[in-house]
């Protein structure tokens, strides 16, 4: 039980030197990490540079039985996936995050043991678990964005783009212009404008429950205004192919809020898609 000798001390963070051929994805994916993750750990990172021997910081991965600091970018699905526990049990150790509350770095968390000394009946609550799992922005409440039309012309995750490389923190969803696009989730409008400063044409953001976020971009039309509440499934734009678009198709993004401003984690949309 090696967990028992270190309780009581405070999980921080390693660190990882960056080798010849490493990407960010590798890096990040052998630590259980998203892109994201590390870069929220590694403000340096954030604009895709990465050069062989810089020194990362990696936050450590949560021990189960141990207490966890929250590290920037992470959010409680990502700490219990690295922990190797269930989203649920995670939240049963710290029922102050129930309801799908977002969790903030810097947080102290108790990871619970892992199949559990603690008088768990794993089959007696797993279905209440991953109900849990589902209010707190899982699968099974978000609804497709352009109704018909199912075609990802590129996924979420690293790609080439007109011969950059380039974090893609969204899915492409090929569409012709002017096909409605429809709110994943009931929420409020964050942004309802014209943003060619970062390549997003014309864009909506919406804010959903328990911070969740979701950004509709390339539209030729927004048809709500910043600050309206909005219904799940209500017509919020149209497919366009404006900004930094190679023809038309809605942009999807989905988020998760970890801090004032915008403090977002990318999430991959169609994890909520099953
Ligand atoms: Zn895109």
């Amino acid at each position: 039980m090696v967990g028992l000798l270190l309780l009581g001390t405070v999980t921080s963070a390693a660190s990882y030197r960056v080798k010849p051929g490493d990407t960010l994805g590798g890096i990040a994916a052998r630590h259980g990490l998203s892109p994201a993750q590390l870069q929220a750990s590694n403000p340096r990172l954030r604009g895709g540079a990465l050069q062989a021997g810089w020194v990362l910081t990696v936050p450590e991965r949560p021990t189960p039985g141990r207490r966890y600091v929250v590290a920037p970018g992470e959010n409680l699905s990502s700490i219990a996936a690295r922990a190797g526990v269930s989203l649920g049990a995670l939240l049963q150790a710290n029922p102050q995050y129930r309801g799908g509350r977002a969790v903030w770095a810097g947080a102290t968390l108790q990871i619970p043991a892992r199949g559990g000394a603690a008088p768990v009946a794993r089959p007696a609550t797993g279905g209440a678990t991953i109900r849990t799992a589902s209010t707190a922005g899982g699968r099974g409440l978000w609804l497709w964005p352009v109704t018909g039309h199912h075609s990802v012309s590129s996924g979420y995750g690293e790609r080439e783009l007109l011969g950059q490389h380039e974090m893609h923190y969204g899915i492409d969803i090929s569409a012709p212009v002017g096909t409605p696009v429809v709110a994943a989730r009931a929420g409020r409008v964050l942004e309802a404008r014209a943003d060619f400063a970062r390549g997003w044409g014309w864009t909506v953001v919406l804010e959903h429950g328990g911070g969740w976020i979701t950004r509709y971009a390339h539209l030729s039309a927004t048809l709500v205004r910043a600050g309206e509440q909005v219904v799940q499934g209500q017509l919020v734009g149209r497919v366009g192919n404006t900004g930094r678009s190679t023809g038309p198709h809605l942009h999807f993004g989905t988020y998760l809020r970890w801090g004032p401003g915008e403090n977002w984690t990318p999430r991959d949309p169609l994890s909520f898609y099953p």
